[in-house]
């Protein structure tokens, strides 16, 4: 016994080899109906894969705009920091003594 080839898009017949042939031929409209009905499964499928994805695409884009904008503000209050170092004492050097 073996299946139809249709039988994942809804042919659930299984017959003998020898009968298969006969069976393509008197099913032919009814597998072509299983197909289209199985593609346009499919195409809804793609579609609300797509739709899912964009959807992905735009949260992550908003969550990557905050987190810059985030860290860009974090960057500015740090530039703002004035430095706090004391100045070096200043050490009395004698004059170099230069030769000419
Ligand atoms: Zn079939």
């Amino acid at each position: 016994m073996i299946r139809c080839h249709y039988f994942d898009v809804g042919c659930w017949t299984e017959l003998l080899r020898k009968d298969f042939k006969k069976h393509l031929e008197t099913e032919a409209f009814h597998h072509s109906i299983l197909f289209i009905e199985g593609q346009n499964k499919k195409n809804e499928e793609i579609k609300e894969l797509k739709d899912k994805l964009n959807k992905i695409e735009y949260e992550n884009n908003q969550k990557f705009d905050i987190l810059f904008k985030a860290m860009n503000l974090s960057n500015e209050e740090e530039e703002k920091v004035e430095p706090n170092i004391e100045p070096l004492p200043i050490r009395k050097q004698s004059p170099l003594k230069v030769k000419i």
